[in-house]
């Protein structure tokens, strides 16, 4: 069982802290007045450079039990406000694949629209999410260059292989269906906002008309990565326009402070088993 053990509320997001029966605590954050963005491991293995969520580590995946009652207890204070679940909290979902499917079957049954977000790690669950009846996938891509992108999502697969099962899976898709699936870049001051990478990066995503999510990085305490600045989030926009590409940008309810994207964690206010 999960309990609700506080909610942190500012103008724009209301972050929801939950408790597992066996004492750690993780995260699901409410925004856009309609979608609730939940956790599917209790820490992440994965380790993104940027993010909070990984960096006390990983410590189990969240049952299918506990991946449902984070939706039923906010639905309840909320009363009957969520319309989407976005798989997007702590935690890599591919590494928790039967639970998230399983849920996903769950959520889609109760009419929700479920999202999914990934690093496509594992290759061999990562092929098998195309399979599920999600209502969007965001590919984190974060690099156009693999040396690049090692660095910034340290456990991770090649992203060769990536593209090939990209090529390979959504290369027969409608152009309709196709649009379920985006590619996500996160941008870090000097690590991959030069031309080398966003240029392989944007030839890859115009071969396939993948829309693209170019978001900005929100600091994590303690962590020595810098957001690039408005001047160049621009520029990047429209470099990745000239491609043809269609290109959204961070809105502001990823970029809060109280729950944006990468900066959920365990533990927040434990300092316990580790
Ligand atoms: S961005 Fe996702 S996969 Fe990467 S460390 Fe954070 S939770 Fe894990």
């Amino acid at each position: 069982m999960l309990k609700l053990v506080d909610i942190i509320e500012d103008d724009l997001n209301k972050l929801f802290l939950y408790e597992t029966e066996d004492g750690y605590t993780i995260e699901g954050v409410f925004y856009r007045g309609n979608t609730l963005c939940i956790s599917s491991q209790v820490g992440c293995p994965i380790g993104c450079v940027f993010c909070a969520s990984g960096s006390k580590g990983f410590f189990r995946n969240l049952n299918t039990n506990e991946l449902l009652m984070q939706y039923k207890l906010a639905q309840k204070i909320l009363r009957g406000k969520i319309t989407n679940i976005a798989i997007a909290g702590i935690g890599e979902p591919l590494l928790n694949f039967e639970n998230v499917k399983n849920a996903l079957t769950i959520f889609k049954n109760d009419n929700l629209k479920v999202t999914i977000s990934t690093t496509a790690y594992p290759l061999k669950n990562f092929e098998k999410l195309f399979e599920l009846n999600h209502n969007g996938v965001t590919i984190s891509f974060h690099a156009g260059l693999q040396k690049t992108r090692k660095k910034i999502i340290p456990i991770s697969e090649d992203l060769e292989k990536i593209k090939s099962i990209l090529i390979k899976k959504l290369l027969p898709l409608s152009s309709r269906q196709r649009k379920k699936y985006q590619l996500g870049y996160l941008l870090i001051d000097s690590l991959n906002d030069d031309k080398e990478n966003l240029k392989a990066f944007a030839e890859f995503a115009s071969s396939l008309k993948l829309q693209v999510q170019l978001m900005m990085l929100n600091k994590v305490e303690g962590k020595p990565y810098k957001p690039v600045s408005e001047e160049k989030y621009i520029e990047i926009f429209k470099f990745l326009k000239s491609y043809g590409l269609i290109v959204t940008l961070s809105n502001r309810y990823r970029i809060n402070k109280l729950g944006g994207c990468g900066t959920l964690c365990v533990n927040r206010w434990k300092n316990q088993v580790q």
